[in-house]
C-alpha cells in the first residue's frame, strides 16, 4: 500500500489530518488544491478525462471561493451583513445565498440541543479563536464570558418570516464555522455530479465527503490520531459518504499548562472538557460537520443521545484519557493502524 498521506503531508504539513491511503495498481488520479475556509482543499478525481478535471478545478475553485467569501463571519460578506442587521433588532429581507444555510444550521442545532450553536460566535471572538491570525494566548475575562452566556444565544431566537429576518437577543452572532465547511462540500460534490464526474474525494484539511470508488476498490480513509501525527484508524468508503472530525488538535492555546481549545460548550462558555476527538461518517457532509461538533461537546457520557437525535448512525469519540467509544456498526467498520486504544467501549446501537 502506498501512502499517499506521506506526500500530502509534505505539501500541507498541519492541515491534511484525515487522509487518503490508496493502492498503487488502480486508475490514475488527478489530484489538485485550493485554500478556502482557512485551510487545504484537497480534491481527487478518478476516472475522469483531463479536461474533465481541468474543468472540475476551475468550477471547484470558484465555488470554494464564492463561499469562503459569502459565509465568512468576521470579514465582509453577506453573513456579516446578517449578522449587524440583526443587532439593529429591526425585521430585514436575508441574502438567498446565506438564508438557506441559517435555516439548516438551525434545525440541526435544535437537533443537538444547542451543543452545536451557531449563535455562539461573540463568545468565539471572546476567546480569539474567529480570526485566524489572532495568537490568543490568555482566557478571557470570567466576567465577560458570564455575561455573555447569560444571554443565552441561539438560533432558536430568531424570528424568520418568509426571507425576513430579526431577533431581539443582541447576544446572538451567528458563526457557521463548525458547519460551512460540511456544506460547502456538499455544494462542491453536487457541482462535479453536474459536469459529470462520479468518483471523487473532497477533502477540507481532513474533513471529507467521497463519492464512488476508485477503480474497483473503496475510497480507503485515515482518520489522524488526535495525539500524534500518525493514522489512528482507517475506513472504506464507498458509494457517497462524508468522514468529519473535530477535534481539540486543530486550534488552541496553552496556559498555566492547560490546553483551551476551539470547541467551546455553549453551556458553560469554556472549551468543552473530556473529549480530544470525534469523527462521524453520514452521507452528507453538512449534517456530518454540525454532529461532530455537537458529539465534541456531548463528550463521553452524552454523545450517544445527541447522535440518536441528529439521525447519526457512525462515530467514533476518543476521550481526554484516550479511551475510544463507538457505536457497533462503526466499530464494524473501522480498522485500527498500528497499537489499539487501550480502553475500546462499544455502545448499544444507534
Ligand atoms: P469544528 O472543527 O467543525 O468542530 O468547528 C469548530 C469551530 O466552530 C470553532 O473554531 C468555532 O469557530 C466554532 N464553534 C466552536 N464551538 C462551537 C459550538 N459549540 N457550536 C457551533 N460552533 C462552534
Ligand atoms: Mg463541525
Amino acid at each position: 500500500m502506498s501512502y499517499l498521506y506521506a506526500h500530502m503531508a509534505r505539501l500541507a504539513p498541519a492541515l491534511l489530518f484525515t487522509v487518503l491511503l490508496s493502492a498503487c495498481s488502480e486508475p490514475p488520479l488527478h489530484r489538485d488544491q485550493l485554500f478556502a475556509f482557512g485551510t487545504v482543499i484537497d480534491i481527487t478525481l478518478s476516472d475522469v478525462t483531463p479536461q474533465q478535471a481541468e474543468k472540475a478545478l476551475e468550477i471547484l475553485n470558484d465555488d470554494f471561493n464564492y463561499m469562503h467569501t459569502t459565509w465568512h463571519p468576521w470579514q465582509r460578506s453577506a453573513l456579516s451583513r446578517t449578522n449587524s442587521l440583526l443587532q439593529t433588532g429591526a425585521r430585514f429581507s436575508v441574502a438567498p445565498s446565506v438564508l438557506p444555510l441559517i435555516l439548516r444550521a438551525r434545525e440541526l442545532s435544535r437537533a443537538s440541543d444547542g451543543l452545536f450553536n451557531p449563535a455562539i460566535g461573540q463568545l468565539i471572538k471572546l476567546w480569539g479563536f474567529h480570526s485566524e491570525s489572532s495568537d490568543t494566548e490568555l482566557p478571557p475575562d470570567a466576567d465577560a464570558i458570564k455575561a455573555l452566556m447569560d444571554m443565552r444565544p441561539s438560533l432558536g431566537d430568531l424570528v424568520v418570516d418568509g426571507i425576513t429576518m430579526r431577533t431581539a437577543n443582541k447576544s446572538v452572532y451567528i458563526d457557521l464555522g463548525a458547519f460551512a465547511k460540511g456544506y460547502g462540500v456538499d455544494v462542491a460534490i453536487g457541482h462535479l455530479r453536474e459536469i459529470g464526474v462520479h468518483n471523487a474525494i473532497i477533502n477540507a484539511g481532513g474533513d471529507l465527503r467521497a463519492i464512488g470508488t476508485h477503480g474497483s476498490r473503496p475510497w480507503h480513509i485515515g482518520i489522524r490520531h488526535p495525539r500524534s501525527k500518525e493514522v489512528l484508524a482507517s475506513v472504506d468508503i464507498q458509494g457517497d459518504e462524508s468522514v468529519f472530525t473535530s477535534g481539540d488538535y486543530e486550534r488552541y492555546f496553552e496556559y498555566k499548562g492547560k490546553r483551551y481549545h476551539h470547541i467551546l460548550d455553549p453551556r458553560t462558555g469554556y472549551p468543552a472538557a473530556d473529549t480530544t476527538s470525534v469523527t462521524v461518517i453520514h452521507s452528507d457532509g453538512a449534517t456530518a460537520d454540525a454532529a461532530t461538533t455537537a458529539l465534541f461537546v456531548a463528550g463521553p457520557k452524552d454523545w450517544h443521545r445527541i447522535a440518536k437525535q441528529m439521525g447519526i448512525k457512525y462515530v467514533m469519540l476518543v476521550a481526554t484519557d484516550g479511551s475510544v467509544y463507538m457505536n457497533p456498526a462503526m466499530a464494524s467498520r473501522i480498522r485500527f493502524e498500528g497499537a489499539k486504544p487501550g480502553s475500546i467501549h462499544i455502545s448499544p446501537p444507534l
